[in-house]
């Protein structure tokens, strides 16, 4: 049976072009799906309908806005299933981690919906000053206008949910460009936003090529920029339109501080697991993956123990199988970049404690000691399965290794001291710590973004609104 072709979406309705775009798995490259790259004439209809419906899209009631944003919710969990096996397939994404990323967009967008009901805007009396007697003012947050979302290969559904959602949420028409690994979970989310009343020209779904990509960029009928994705390509794309609001969510090096109160058992080992589950997940290939880890020195060696064995333990193989942890990285080329760190690292003195191995496009979970700061898998984003661990001599001393990073994404620190998580919030340079567990923790309503290399701005439904909207004023006199 030939493969059918994924048509993409031009203001909501369903195209195709002439040239394929075959997507296949990293595992073993079999054939996800196919479709085809937006042609020329088609991006420009999505761009002009998106510029054309934007106050009409502003305007539309908050039900229905809302009630679209619970039907996406809906559909996406009733094909959850053939959802999540998708994500597997074009992705490389184990299963299990795949329903579970279906089950947060279900939630994005139920939460987009809750978000969508209450935005509201606030009354501000303006009679303090005599020459304002008989004014008040309404101050309203009013779409700045379409956006341009553009999105990563390592949650074909989820990120994208969060540069859907609240745009849907708020108004503004959005213009979305899918990952060339991974275009057809969103294009399958097409399917489901095509099913609900939001106008014609709202939204669009365009798997085109980075010099297209580039070129949408420029548009100043798209003056939002919405990224998510690596470092050099977003900074340079915030340069390149210095008068655009550009929103900046990208890599780092994430760290995790084990502090000397972690030394029983059940904090140990609870520890452990975490970080083992956190630095392998989707292959490391989660922007808040556990890359570092500072423990103290009087529980280093007991956390390293448990550590490596915990790493042991994790499934590595077929992603298709529910019972896979670790799977393959996006492609080859990436998992011989990994190698070529993790080796490069052993030869400038790094002890291997396990992995270092690949196959094809799947890297095995490796843990690393005695790495030399300037290893690029110390201090670079390795975007792999990946863990390097150190002992320090004390808290201070760790949070400074976490803060000696160009990256500033989240933080996660273990420890039962109140006084140390509070002092680990002010001092850490990082859009968020976790107490109590890894940096790799997101909750959809949660503000949720980096300092430093690491971006500018902040996604979660909410904040993403915010971000998306700007204060609009109305004075009204002789009331
Ligand atoms: P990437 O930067 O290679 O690509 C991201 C997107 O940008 C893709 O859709 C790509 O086609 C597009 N793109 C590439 N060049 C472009 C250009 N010149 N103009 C416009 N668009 C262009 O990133 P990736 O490899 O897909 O994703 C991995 C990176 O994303 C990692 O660095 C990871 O940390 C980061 N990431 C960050 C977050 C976050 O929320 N902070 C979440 C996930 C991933």
């Amino acid at each position: 049976m030939s493969t059918p072709t994924t048509p993409y979406w031009v203001a909501g309705r369903p195209m195709t072009g002439n040239e394929m775009l075959e997507v296949s798995s990293p595992y073993d490259g079999a054939v996800a799906g196919r479709t085809t790259v937006a042609t020329a004439s088609d991006v420009e209809a999505a761009v002009a309908a998106a510029d054309r419906v934007r106050h009409e899209f502003a305007a539309t009631p908050a039900h229905v806005r809302a009630a679209a944003l619970d039907h996406v919710s809906r559909r996406l969990s009733e094909r959850s299933e053939e959802i999540a096996a998708l994500i597997t397939a074009e992705s490389g994404k184990p299963l299990k981690w795949s329903r579970l990323e279906v089950a947060r967009a279900v939630s994005t967008f139920r939460w987009g919906a809750e978000e969508a009901r209450r935005w509201s805007g606030t009354l501000q009396r303006l009679d303090t000053d005599p020459s304002a007697t008989g004014r008040m003012a309404l101050v309203r947050r009013a779409p700045r206008g379409p956006v341009l979302g553009i999105a990563p290969f390592n949650f074909p559904l989820n990120l994208v949910a969060h540069k859907v959602a609240p745009a849907i949420a708020v108004g503004t028409p959005i213009v979305l460009k899918p990952a060339p690994a991974t275009p057809l979970t969103a294009l399958l989310l097409g399917e489901v936003l095509a099913e609900t009343d939001l106008p014609a020209g709202s939204w669009s779904v365009l798997p085109v090529p980075n010099d297209v990509a580039a070129q949408l960029v420029q548009d100043p009928r798209l003056p939002v920029v919405s990224f998510t994705g690596s470092v050099p390509v977003g900074w340079s794309i915030r340069d390149s339109v210095p008068r655009k609001h550009v929103t900046l969510e990208l890599g780092g090096n994430a760290a995790v501080v084990v502090g000397p109160d972690q030394d029983d058992e059940k904090s140990l080992s609870w520890a452990a697991t975490r970080i083992a589950t956190f630095a392998m997940y989707q292959a490391g290939q989660s922007c808040i993956s556990v890359q570092r880890v500072l423990a103290h020195r009087d529980v280093a060696e007991g956390l390293t123990e448990r550590l490596v064995d915990a790493v042991g333990r994790l499934a590595t193989g077929d992603p298709t199988d529910p019972a896979t942890d670790v799977g393959p990285l996006v492609d080859e080329a990436a998992a011989r970049r990994v190698e070529t760190w993790v080796d490069e690292a052993v030869a400038a003195g790094a002890r291997l404690l396990t992995g270092g191995t690949r196959d094809g496009a799947t890297y095995a979970p490796t843990v690393l000691t005695e790495v030399p700061a300037d290893a690029r898998v110390a201090c670079e984003e390795v975007f792999g399965p990946v863990v390097v661990v150190d002992a320090v001599d004390s808290l201070d001393q760790a949070f400074a290794r976490v803060n000696d990073s160009r990256f500033g994404l989240q933080a996660g620190v273990f420890t039962r001291d109140l006084q140390v998580a509070f002092h680990a919030a002010r001092v850490l340079d990082v859009g968020g710590v976790v107490i109590g567990d890894v940096p790799s923790f997101r909750a959809d309503q949660m503000p949720y973004g980096g300092v430093k290399d690491s971006g500018t701005g902040r996604e979660g439904v909410h904040s993403a609104m915010e971000d998306l909207t700007e204060e609009r004023v109305l004075v009204l006199t002789g009331i």
